[in-house]
């Protein structure tokens, strides 16, 4: 009987490496990525163009969403509860693996290649949480492993498997290249919760309790500023964001435009009435214009369609600027 695996595809070369063992092993793989505002399917769509199989995505909002606000297994350096995302996603293809009449699931996880999520207890845990643990086979590392059902039922040839272990990558890029394997992504290159300064952002977001996909989205956006206890001010970088920060303006909030000259649209959320905050927001939305002039005129109506106001104003100095700034 022919088996099938389901592999969880990030795209990354681990993942990529893992699939192309076990499909070099007679067995039928199919691949699942998952998406949230933090990481998206890209890399694993083109990657999968290397093995010719399917790939189905799923989107899991919802659970990291909840991960965010408690994550019992904690967090790594940055906003990344990678031991519960794991077990998550594990879960996830296991659902996945009933539903296609697979038999097991492959990871590219590798023994001791991320210090908090990959070391022998963390897979441990991940295994046994999931509740897939006898079901899930690391090819990269199985040999640093205790045998699992694939591997004891005969269905993988362990010899055939590897003993990865740490985060050197020489193994894995000789292989890559013995395999002619070309299309893969960097290693954990597209989880913004691993990124310092987004991942700040997340945590003051949950100190706020404001964590929703329109917050998300607007950190992911433009240039910040913090105006107050909790107004801020997110200033476009190019026309996509300019367009973007506009759609995700709420009721309430204001938007601004440079009158007369190429400038960016800035967004001002919690700014309250206060003329003070307003004259604020505009001077920086003029700091980032092309207006050579002393005094900016600059339009400003409260969303989603409130009367237009125009004011005058003088660009903000460098220094307040920098005081102003979320770093
Ligand atoms: S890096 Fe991001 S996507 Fe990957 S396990 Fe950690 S939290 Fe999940």
């Amino acid at each position: 009987m022919k088996r099938k695996a389901i592999s969880l595809f990030s795209g990354g070369l681990d993942s990529v490496l893992s699939a192309k063992i076990i499909q070099n092993q007679g067995i039928e793989v199919e691949g699942v990525c998952f998406t949230s505002p933090f990481f998206n399917a890209e890399e694993a769509e083109e990657s999968v163009r290397e093995l010719d199989i399917p790939l189905w995505t799923v989107d899991i909002t919802k659970d990291i969403f909840r991960l965010l606000k408690f994550s019992p297994h904690g967090f790594g350096k940055g906003a990344n509860p990678c031991i519960d995302c794991h077990i998550l996603m594990i879960k996830k293809a296991g659902f996945l693996m009933k539903e296609r009449g697979a038999s097991f699931l492959i990871t590219g996880e590798v023994l001791g290649e991320r210090p908090k999520s990959q070391n022998r207890a963390a897979l441990n845990i991940i295994g046994k949480e999931s509740k897939y643990g006898d079901y899930l086979l690391r090819p990269l590392t199985a040999k640093n492993l205790a045998p699992t059902l694939p591997e004891r039922e005969g269905w993988v040839k362990r010899e055939s498997l590897l003993g990865i272990k740490g985060r050197g990558r020489t193994t894995q890029l000789d292989l890559a290249r013995k395999l002619n394997i070309e299309r893969y992504s960097s290693p954990a290159g597209g989880c913004l919760l691993t990124d310092p300064i987004f991942s700040r952002r997340i945590k003051n977001l949950l100190m706020q309790g404001g964590l929703n996909i329109n917050e998300v989205e607007l950190l992911k956006a433009g240039r910040h500023f913090y105006l107050g206890e909790s107004a801020k001010l997110i200033v476009g970088r190019d026309e996509e964001e300019n367009k973007k920060i506009i759609q995700l303006a709420l009721e309430g909030d204001f938007c601004f435009r440079v009158v007369g000259f190429p400038g960016p649209r800035g967004l001002l959320r919690n700014g309250g009435e206060r003329g003070e905050t307003i004259f604020k927001a505009a001077s920086i939305v003029a700091r980032y214009s092309d207006s050579p002039l002393n005094k900016t005129t600059v339009e400003y109506y409260r969303a989603p369609d409130g009367r237009k106001i125009s004011i005058s104003v003088s660009s903000i100095n460098n220094e307040e600027l920098e005081i102003l700034r979320d770093k």
